[in-house]
């Protein structure tokens, strides 16, 4: 198995790839101001196994055209949808974010959680605009500085694991020079992070790597995801996903 496909594999059983939770997908929908009552369409970039997807399903009219690039991830949505009584209401789509096969205008929303990072904040912004309608809404959660200034060791991992890091004000400001108003925005609690991300992630650790038969390419991983998790423990208040509700002008 190449890297690639041991990531797949480690995150495909995970009800999430991202940190995020029902309630705050709520909060974040609830931030535009949609008519609930009118049939709407949203494409949700990057769905993973679809948490948020379902959760938007349960709470809007209308479709929701859910993309990701990995087939495994897409399936395990569809099995998901389909018992839940969503086929029809939840398309599933295999394409990347870098090339979407969308309208000009297509959609009411654009929804993206945790995913947006992988084409880069700036560029996802940019090139996802033209799918929105006049007056449609960007919702993405994206990783946020929560403070001005922190300590050494955790701005030298983020900015290496991903330079476009920054503060909300900074995010915001991005936004609005890029055709977007009226930003609101808040940032994940630590339950999206550790409860709902971090804990279910621990807790298949060994199945995987005992699937894996203790491969040194299985083991990489995990020592990479504990760093990670560590490094969050110890500088949660340093850092987030910021959720950003933006409205196209
Ligand atoms: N939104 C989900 C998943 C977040 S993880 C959640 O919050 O749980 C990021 C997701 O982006 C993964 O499912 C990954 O497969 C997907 N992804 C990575 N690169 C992509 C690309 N180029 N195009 C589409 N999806 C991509």
């Amino acid at each position: 198995m190449t890297a690639l496909e041991l990531l797949i594999d480690f995150y495909k059983n995970t009800e999430r790839q991202g940190p995020g939770s029902t309630s705050e997908t709520i909060k974040a929908l609830n931030l535009t101001n949609i008519n609930k009552n009118h049939a709407v369409k949203i494409a949700d970039i990057g769905c993973g196994t679809g948490a948020q997807t379902i959760t938007l399903a349960q709470h809007i009219k209308g479709q929701i055209i859910a993309v990701d690039l990995f087939p495994e991830f897409l399936d395990k949505l569809k099995l998901r949808s389909e018992e839940l009584g969503f086929q029809g209401k939840i398309i599933t789509l295999q394409e990347s974010m870098e090339d979407l096969p969308f309208d000009k205008e297509e959609f009411d929303i654009i929804w993206s959680e945790g995913a947006i990072y992988n084409m880069g904040f700036e560029k996802g912004i940019k090139k996802w605009k033209k799918y929105l309608k006049a007056g449609a809404y960007l919702c993405v959660s994206e990783i946020t500085w929560i403070t001005n200034s922190r300590p050494e060791e955790i701005e030298a991992f983020w900015n290496k694991e991903y330079p476009e890091i920054d503060t909300a004000a900074n995010k915001i400001r991005q936004l609005k020079e890029n055709g977007y108003s009226s930003v609101e925005y808040f940032a994940l609690s630590e339950n999206s992070w550790l409860d709902n991300f971090y804990t279910p992630l621990e807790k298949q650790f060994s199945a995987f790597l005992e699937r894996h038969d203790h491969s040194e390419k299985a083991k990489d991983i995990l020592e990479g995801h504990k760093e990670e998790i560590s490094l969050y423990k110890k500088y949660k208040d340093y850092y987030s996903y910021g959720f950003y509700i933006a409205k196209k002008k």
